[in-house]
């Protein structure tokens, strides 16, 4: 698993649509691996609350891009303990609010966001040099963040479960999260930026059938094969 990468770590990257499991698996495997784990969209959703905060319309793309600029993220990467703080103010809860939810997609759209976010994420990858290695996560990784990822996973499950999953964790209306979800899928995978995508190479997981475990232990022997090899 000591594959290198630039900056020296290995990179799992885990990308899909929302509620696949991915948040899960992606910080499960970090810890059976004793890696490191980057949550992308806690970044998406970071910058959308500074937007949100500064009273800015999500879709006015150059006051949105000025945002991200200026914005001062702290990413944790422990997978025991990941957080996120703008300008050193924790924002874990906020982020995960509805008003935060309904305009991340907006956010994540605009060029400028997505080019200071990429960056951002690279060069946190590439600062995990003792050999860790790490897990990251999102919707565009094994295409754009991290190409030459050690291992490319493509997590999804039927539309019915990722819903049925997300209103359980959020003890949420199963139809209002339905609806959401499927307006997320839809503007993420159609942006015309860096959307939500299959990388070639990927390996694809369907969860619908399967629990955490079974995944994360599938990830693990996926990774010892591949060592192996
Ligand atoms: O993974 P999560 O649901 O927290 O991501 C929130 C949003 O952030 C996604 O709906 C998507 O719009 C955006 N995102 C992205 N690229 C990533 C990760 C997340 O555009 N790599």
């Amino acid at each position: 698993m000591a594959t290198e990468h630039a900056g020296g770590a290995w990179v799992v990257a885990v990308d899909g649509p929302s509620g696949s499991g991915k948040s899960t698996v992606s910080r499960r495997l970090a810890q059976a691996l004793g890696a490191y784990y980057l949550d992308t969209g806690s970044m998406y959703r970071a910058v959308t609350w500074a937007v949100l905060q500064a009273g800015v319309d999500p879709h006015d793309a150059d006051t949105v891009t000025k945002i991200a600029v200026e914005t001062e993220l702290s990413v944790g990467t422990d997978p025991a303990d990941p957080h996120i703080a703008v300008d050193g103010v924790n924002v874990d809860g906020p982020i995960r609010g509805p008003e935060v939810t309904a305009a991340v997609s907006a956010v994540s759209a605009v060029p400028g966001v997505r080019q200071v976010l990429v960056a951002r994420q690279r060069e946190i990858i590439a600062g995990t040099r003792d050999g860790a290695g790490i897990v990251v996560e999102g919707r565009d990784i094994g295409m754009v963040v991290a190409p030459d990822a050690h291992l490319k996973v493509y997590l999804t499950a039927s539309a019915d479960e990722r819903a049925r999953r997300r209103a359980v964790e959020r003890a949420a209306d199963l139809h209002s999260t339905a609806a959401d979800l499927d307006r997320r899928d839809r503007l993420d995978s159609t942006r015309a930026t860096d959307p939500l995508a299959q990388a070639p190479d990927a390996v694809v997981l369907d969860s619908t059938e399967l629990g955490i475990d079974q995944v994360v232990r599938h990830l693990v022997g996926l990774l010892q094969e591949r060592h192996r090899a």
